[in-house]
């Protein structure tokens, strides 16, 4: 068979099973909406979560950026990076109080290249189940002992540490600290215990909780400041430039010597072209405007109220998310292609996840909020779905019942 029919039935049998993903292609995305075919849609699908990507002060700074050319023209390391880089690690140091920060051209990128310059043959690496595909990517490919714990269970956990301590070798924990597909929140404070217990290091992927949540001390540095850790508790600690910040791009942050060693060891900063010199400048204007701007983040907060009170009351099927991410979890892929479909024809855009990117009988609507939506376009989007969803429900997914 040619390549051509091999690939041919096998995009005909993903269409068969109703997982064949389609891409749309916007004409113009002004937060929080996008045009699509002609027609002004509101997005409840971005990870633009503070409606930085379309800011005039970061849109500015990146225009400003593009003077310096608009690309990198080589890896960091063969042409060397700009000034603007520079500050823009420091700025990403001081948001999540770490001594130094590399920022990496893409969060898939930063994980993959951090797990593999820290661990290899011979060391374990301990993942939860619903990590992120470039966790679990890296986890592969680091060639460590791959151990994995169900979902935030921190018994299962401690298991799998114990089994790690008997193979010698160094731990890794990975975990994401907000869940990208659930939106609820890992339990960081007994995770950081248990790895200093047995003596693991632990990364936490923030690509959903930096520029969202935090301390007082560090508003914007994401889940783990927000659960009270800091360095010591939490060595690598990466972000993503592509969600709360709107632009492109990820870091790794840390001690000088872990961001030191990343310089020389992590493949993916390595063999790449470098993160664009405009995009350095627009992400550094979106730190300082979330810094500076902390009503981004509590307008974000109301919206997530709002949202969940108004989905408990209309009995949606919520589940336990504090996040921005508010899935409905509706189990088949036929209900939730045909209610996006539905909720598209009205005017809003959501993600519809299947498997693979979630466990089977799990598919869902991804509805992601931001601090540039109305309460008038939330209060929209909860009357079309009360309408689609009326009798469709099916599966598992109809019956749970969640606090707002
Ligand atoms: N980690 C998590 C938890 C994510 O959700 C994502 C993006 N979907 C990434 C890493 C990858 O980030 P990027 O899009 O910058 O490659």
């Amino acid at each position: 068979m040619t390549l051509r029919a091999i690939l041919q039935a096998r995009l005909t049998e993903r269409r068969e099973r109703g997982l064949y993903r389609r891409l749309k292609t916007l004409e113009a995305a002004p937060s929080p909406g996008a045009v699509l075919d002609g027609r002004p849609m509101v997005a409840f699908s971005s990870n633009d979560y503070l409606g930085l990507a379309t800011h005039p002060e970061v849109i500015a700074a990146q225009q400003e950026g593009a003077r310096l050319g608009a690309g990198a023209t080589a890896s960091h390391l063969v042409n060397g990076h700009f000034g603007i880089h520079e500050q823009l690690q420091d700025a990403l140091a001081a948001a999540t109080g770490r001594e130094a920060a590399l920022v990496f051209s893409s969060g898939y990128a930063a994980n993959m290249g951090a797990i593999c310059a820290l661990i290899g043959r011979g060391d374990s690496i301990v993942s939860d189940k619903l990590n992120h595909a470039s966790l679990i990517d890296g986890a592969r490919l680091s060639r460590a002992e791959s151990l994995r714990f169900a979902h935030s269970d921190t018994g299962a956990l401690a298991r799998q540490l114990a089994r790690a301590a008997t193979a010698g070798g160094n731990t890794l924990v990975a975990v994401d600290g907000v869940y990208s597909m659930d939106g609820d929140c890992a339990p960081l404070a007994e995770i950081a215990q248990l790895c200093r217990e047995h003596d693991a290091w632990l990364m936490v992927d923030e690509a959903h909780g930096f520029g969202v949540m935090g301390s007082e001390a560090l508003p914007v540095a994401g889940s783990a400041a927000a659960a009270g850790l800091g360095e010591e508790e939490v060595p690598v600690l990466m972000g993503t430039l592509g969600k709360a910040a709107g632009n492109a791009g990820a870091f790794v942050a840390g001690s000088r010597e872990l961001i030191d060693y990343l310089v020389q060891f992590a493949r993916t900063y390595i063999y790449t072209t470098g993160m664009p010199p405009a995009v350095a400048a627009g992400a550094l204007a979106a730190v300082r405007v979330m810094q500076r701007k902390p009503e981004l983040r509590q307008c974000l907060q109301d919206n997530i109220a709002h949202f969940r009170r108004g989905a408990a009351e209309r009995g949606l099927p919520l589940c336990d998310s504090a996040s921005p991410i508010q899935p409905l979890l509706l189990g088949c892929e036929q209900t939730v292609m045909s209610v996006a479909a539905e909720l598209a024809s009205r005017g809003f855009l959501v993600g519809a996840i299947r498997p693979p990117t979630v466990p089977a009988g799990t598919a869902r609507l991804r509805i992601t909020l931001s601090a540039a939506h109305t309460a008038a376009q939330i209060d929209a989007l909860l009357d079309a779905l009360g309408t689609a969803l009326t009798g469709t429900l099916c599966g598992e997914g109809a019956a749970r019942e969640v606090s707002p």
